[in-house]
């Protein structure tokens, strides 16, 4: 049977409304135990879990993740996308589809998967996506020393299998697919593996391709960002479909309801965020979240992490 959940959030399995880059103010559904991933990319903002794992399975209840979400749409909250992500790769849970099925019987809202692609591979985990609105599928690497330097996979994952996975999958899938690249300093950066990314994108043929780099606090400080001109200039050269992922821009938000200092820790447990972050996420002023950031410090319950000049904060014990 599959286990409650451990936290002391009443949405166990809710984040947000967190602003996004693309996505506006969405709702993070996060459906697994902590950093349960096919893959140990070294970006991973959730830290380095070498222990990855292929195996699908109903980590939680798919109906107490259902109630929860279409609780959260009933609230007064701004929400304008529903977004699989969090703890690891949304799609090792056996029952995503029969949930994205749930929120498309509820609402209009999208719902969003992010995926690492690797359950593209085979049919039935092309098929548990077919009902979402958009899928993110991220391809880091063209060429397996790439793939298992970046990615660091499951043995039983190849990148030669995910290509062809995706190349499927779009013709397959009726809706979105916008491709996301990590582009990490000197490691899938170099002019001829871009070459070989670019065929591949050419093969899979998505609706767009964004283009990401480290700007959060990653698993390993090898990790380092590329600079804007340097982004620039990949966009030109992967030409029309592809964006730079740009800084969300603050729309409003009505303010959260409940406990803020537990709405910060369940923000901060998914992934390291500023306090500017936080503030638009919950709908409160930032000098507010400080406060709570301070006395959360204190009480040793989240910790600061400087990245790129700006301080970012997590939970303690992630
Ligand atoms: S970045 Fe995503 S795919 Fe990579 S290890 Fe972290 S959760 Fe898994």
């Amino acid at each position: 049977m599959a286990p409650a959940k451990p936290t002391g959030n009443d949405n166990h399995y809710l984040y947000g409304p967190v602003p996004s880059r693309r996505l506006g103010f969405s709702l993070g559904v996060d459906i697994l135990p902590f950093k349960t991933c096919s893959m140990n990319c070294v970006y991973c903002q959730l830290g380095s879990q070498p222990k990855t794992t292929v195996r699908r399975r109903e980590f939680f209840p798919a109906k107490d993740i259902l109630t929860q979400i279409r609780a959260a749409l009933q609230g007064p909250q701004r929400i304008d996308a529903v977004t699989f992500s969090g703890s690891g790769e949304p799609t090792l849970h056996s029952g995503i589809r029969k949930i994205i099925r749930g929120i498309k019987r509820t609402t209009d809202i999208p719902v969003v998967i992010l995926t690492n692609s690797s359950c593209l591979i085979n049919k039935k985990g092309r098929e548990a996506l077919f009902e979402a609105d958009i899928v993110v599928p991220s391809l880091d690497a063209a060429t397996r020393p790439v793939f298992e330097k970046i990615n660091r996979p499951h043995p039983s994952l190849s990148v030669e299998k995910i290509i062809a996975g995706l190349v499927r999958f779009r013709r397959e899938y009726k809706g979105r697919i916008w491709l996301e690249i990590m582009l990490v300093r000197g490691m899938n950066d170099g002019p001829s593996h871009l070459k070989k990314m670019k065929e591949a994108v050419a093969r899979i043929h998505p609706d767009k391709v964004q283009l990401n780099t480290v700007v959060r606090p990653p698993a390993e400080t090898s990790a380092r960002p590329l600079s804007l001109p340097e982004l620039d200039r990949i966009k030109a050269y992967f030409g029309e479909s592809a964006e730079i992922i740009a800084d969300f821009k603050a729309k409003d938000q009505s303010a959260a309801a409940g406990d803020i200092s537990e709405a910060i820790l369940a923000t901060a447990s998914r992934r390291p965020a500023t306090a500017r972050e936080i503030s638009l996420s919950l709908g409160k002023p930032v000098g507010m979240i400080s406060k709570h950031l301070l006395r959360l410090l204190r009480e040793g319950k989240v910790r600061s992490v400087l990245h790129k000049g700006s301080t970012y904060y997590e939970k303690n014990g992630r």
